[in-house]
């Protein structure tokens, strides 16, 4: 067993489930793991289809983005990745879709407030829109990296798609769905012109701190990597 087989099956395994589930589409949206305690991530290759791949198709790069195994180009969004991990210690796995509900949202530039328990406690507080940028590029990645330090576990990113963090693959996957049952919930909702109602504001708080100290357990496995 090679030093990064785990993440390469992991990402390949809940690729093709998401792709199965519609959250992913065609070549859109990627995915990563991070190596546990290492200066590294695996992540999906460059527009190839999730149904086709295999752990070999997987990429390891480290945080400079310098390749570590594997032979095809990683995802266009490698260095947003990159940047997740460095400001999110208790982050060691990435999804980023274009689900349909979530970019819904993203193109009404409408972020979701705190509507159900189950939300507040694996999401956050609320999921926060993040400014466009063009995908792929360094505006995209600085602009990423200054919005996810606010601890949310879920981001609709603005005309573009969704970003999902989780201490582990499982949770990230599981968050995405958790994601687009609140976004799909919440248009029906707006669609009524009635109103809206969110979960009172300490139970939201408890929530959340729950999860802070669950992150806080995380972040510590990940606070002294030399990222150089
Ligand atoms: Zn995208």
């Amino acid at each position: 067993m090679g030093l990064y087989d785990s993440a390469k099956g992991q990402i390949v395994d809940t690729a093709q489930r998401l792709t199965q589930k519609g959250y992913l589409m065609a070549t859109g949206g990627n995915l990563s793991v991070r190596i546990s305690g290492k200066n590294a991530f695996a992540i999906t290759p460059s527009n190839y289809d999730y149904l086709k791949m295999i752990p070999d198709d997987i990429c390891v790069l480290d945080f400079g983005l310098n390749p570590l195994e594997g032979s095809r180009k990683p995802s266009v969004e490698t260095s947003m990745h990159a940047a997740i991990y460095q400001a999110r210690p208790d982050v060691n796995a990435v999804v980023h879709t274009h689900q349909v509900y979530a970019s819904t949202l993203a193109l009404l530039n409408v972020s979701i407030p705190a509507l159900f328990d189950e939300q507040a406690l694996f999401l956050g507080r609320s999921v926060q829109l993040i400014p466009y940028a063009p995908s792929g590029t360094g505006l995209l990645k600085n602009t990423i990296a200054r919005h996810v330090r606010d601890h949310n576990n879920a981001y609709i990113m603005k005309n573009h798609g969704a970003l999902c963090f989780g201490h582990d693959v499982e949770r990230a996957e599981h968050n995405v769905e958790i994601l687009e049952k609140c976004a799909l919930a919440y248009l029906l909702a707006l669609c009524t012109n009635r109103k809206v109602t969110r979960i009172p504001l300490p139970v939201r708080e408890i929530a959340f701190s729950k999860l802070r100290k669950d992150q806080r357990k995380f972040e510590e496995a990940n606070l002294n990597i030399n990222f150089e």
